[in-house]
């Protein structure tokens, strides 16, 4: 994996100010609402967030699959050069398969549960590639195998519901990669499974993105899955990215208050055994009804009375993107720290505990 959130060689994926706005009654719910990122080939991005941030209809939209007819979407998805945003759901089908494909979280809903796993990788492998009915099988077997799913062969005439949650999940992870995708979604693709299945599973993809050298984005709401699986990452909320950058710069250095509230919530074997974990405070904004200034005011430990009259544009230092008046780091973001623990900002209670603790292990 690479260090660096920069690359010379052009990106397979540029996306540029893309919006996602869902008609809601008269009232715009801004799902995307001007994200902007690149995935280079052999690379992985991850984008990460909470439910709600916006995360999966950003990829839905980037693959043309948003099927609600209140969405609207515009800005740029540019695909090794061609634009895709504005493409008719037909010509975008000629994306999927071989360019692009996606694992989704819940395998059941991408599995038909009345039809047999055979018949839906031989299907698939048919409808993309001109293959006879035997030579489709044998590729099943293989991709089958490469997933490591055992008894590859005996496998083919079970049932969805007759295999594990990993095992759909592996066998949903076959049909995306059957037609040898340059690009791949994997969205959530562990979120149903426990925690060993998990860590196989997310091996699993990395390998397979290794040995093809495809572009990966990796979504999750989990910052603690993407920290050493990802090249660069995107963090989101409220439908916009709030810190972008290389994985060891923003673990090395994270900026934004967001980001450090979904690093905190993380359990970590570096800490002692009984170091409290901090829930973030409160919920994530209606997208339907955004305040004034930052999205993150009503939660962040470090808020501020210009955070709530002006919104913080995203700005880039050396390759580092946070959108923060604030940042975390710097001597005014302290102040304002310990101002909220004085005042007994609820919001600030984590970080309070944390300095508690911090100052305990150096007496
Ligand atoms: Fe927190 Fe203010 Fe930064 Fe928003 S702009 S994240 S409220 S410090």
């Amino acid at each position: 994996m690479s260090s660096s959130a920069v690359s010379d060689s052009r990106p397979l994926l540029s996306v540029r100010d893309l919006r996602t706005h869902f008609d809601v009654g008269g009232h715009a719910v801004k799902a995307v609402d001007g994200v902007s990122f690149d995935v280079y080939e052999g690379k992985t991005l991850g984008i990460v967030g909470e439910s709600g941030c916006g995360k999966t209809v950003l990829s839905r939209s980037i693959m043309g699959i948003t099927t609600a007819s209140n969405a609207s979407t515009s800005g740029s998805v540019n695909y090794a050069g061609t634009e895709l945003v504005g493409k008719s759901k037909r010509a975008l089908r000629a994306f999927w398969g071989e360019e692009m494909a996606m694992v989704f979280q819940d395998p059941m809903t991408s599995l038909n549960p009345v039809v047999r796993i055979g018949r839906q990788l031989t299907e698939h492998l048919r409808a993309h590639k001109k293959l006879s009915k035997s030579e489709a099988n044998e590729l099943a077997v293989q991709l089958l195998t490469w997933v490591r799913i055992p008894e590859p062969k005996e496998r083919l005439s079970n049932f969805p519901h007759q295999m594990s949650g990993g095992m759909r999940q592996r066998v949903c992870i076959a049909i995306a990669l059957a037609c040898s995708p340059k690009l791949l979604f994997a969205d959530e693709p562990t979120t149903a499974l426990d925690v060993t299945v998990q860590h196989q599973i997310l091996n699993l993809l990395a390998q397979q993105q290794q040995e093809r050298q495809m572009g990966m984005v990796l979504v999750t709401h989990d910052l603690g899955v993407v920290a050493t699986r990802t090249d660069d990452i995107a963090v989101m909320y409220a439908g916009k990215i709030v810190e972008k950058a290389s994985t060891s710069a923003l673990f090395s250095r994270m900026r934004h208050p967001y980001t450090q509230s979904l690093f905190w919530s993380i359990p970590k074997t570096s800490e002692p055994k009984h170091t409290r974990l901090s829930a973030i405070v409160g919920r994530p904004p209606n997208l339907a009804a955004l305040p004034s200034g930052c999205s993150f005011a009503d939660r962040c430990p470090y808020v501020q009375p210009i955070c709530r009259e002006v919104e913080p544009k995203l700005q880039t230092i050396d390759s580092h993107s946070f959108a923060c008046h604030l940042p975390v780091g710097s001597t005014e973001a302290e102040a304002a720290l310990s101002a909220n623990i004085s005042a007994g900002l609820p919001q600030s209670e984590g970080a309070a505990a944390r300095r508690e603790a911090q100052q305990g292990s150096l007496t």
